[in-house]
């Protein structure tokens, strides 16, 4: 990529890229998979929605691939490709929880252990990942299981919304009543759809006790038991 190129990018970006050579250039590239060894011509970190949108731009103007990276965990490197321009959404990581409603926005960037350390803050959890590191752009799109979801469904069910930049640079709202052929793919269906900037979950107050008791429970199974309401105590013993 030459220089005019390089500042193109990074203007559309708002943040500085980085290229092969460069000295953050290897860590910019490297995913969770340490087999996946892939080359990207330019790793990108936005800290803006306008700033993800600017380098979606850029590579569709340009016919480059993109290739969108959340938390990076993608087995298969889905995270990164040779030769393509890699968006690391992981400064988009923004998690803003409402008690009183019971719902959470979370950045398309952020990772689960982010997300249950806001919501336990607010005594509240949400089915996510079991591993704290692991995205939750990639695990929702994916579909997503963790300590929760026998009694809170997959991640992906508790999708209410999702704000998605497309291919073309335009922001949509997919719901069950706006682009919902597009929230249906987005729950579960993988990959490839847009890019998630930030997806409004529901809490599960109540199961919140099922999240700290499975936990718990591997190291001290009474007190774990102890602090699950006897509803919620009934429904885990079937799970
Ligand atoms: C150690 C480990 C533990 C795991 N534990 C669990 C678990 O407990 N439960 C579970 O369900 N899964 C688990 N997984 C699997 C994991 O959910 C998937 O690999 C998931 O794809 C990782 O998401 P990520 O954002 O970290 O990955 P990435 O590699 O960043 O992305 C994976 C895919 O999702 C897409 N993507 C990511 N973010 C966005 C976004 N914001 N918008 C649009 N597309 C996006 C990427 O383009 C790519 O196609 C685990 C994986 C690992 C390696």
């Amino acid at each position: 990529m030459n220089p005019t190129v390089r500042s193109a990018l990074s203007h559309a970006a708002q943040v500085p890229c980085a290229l092969p050579g460069d000295p953050g250039y290897e860590t910019a590239r490297a995913v969770w998979n340490t087999d996946v060894r892939r080359a990207p011509l330019a790793v990108v970190r936005p800290a803006t929605v306008a700033g993800v949108r600017g380098a979606v731009r850029f590579a569709a103007d340009r016919g480059l691939p993109v290739a969108v990276r959340g938390g990076g965990h993608s087995l298969a490197g889905f995270g990164t490709a040779d030769d393509a321009v890699v968006l690391d959404l992981g400064a988009l990581a923004g998690i803003d929880v409402d008690p009183r409603g019971r719902t959470l926005t979370v950045g398309g960037g952020a990772v689960w252990g982010q997300v249950d350390e806001a919501t336990q803050r607010a005594g509240l959890a949400v089915t996510g990942a079991d591993v704290p590191s692991v995205g939750v752009g990639g695990t929702t799109v994916g579909g997503g299981f963790g300590w929760l979801h026998r009694a809170a469904g997959m991640t992906c069910d508790n999708i209410l919304s999702a704000r998605v930049l497309t291919a073309a640079g335009e922001t949509l709202t997919a719901a069950p009543d706006s682009h919902s052929d597009l929230y249906w793919a987005l729950r579960g269906g993988g990959g490839n759809y847009g890019v998630v900037t930030a997806t409004p979950v529901p809490h599960r107050d109540a199961v919140q006790l099922l999240g700290v008791n499975a936990l718990a429970a591997r190291q001290d199974r009474t007190a774990g038991l102890a602090s699950v309401p006897a509803r919620r105590r009934r429904r885990s013993s079937r799970g």
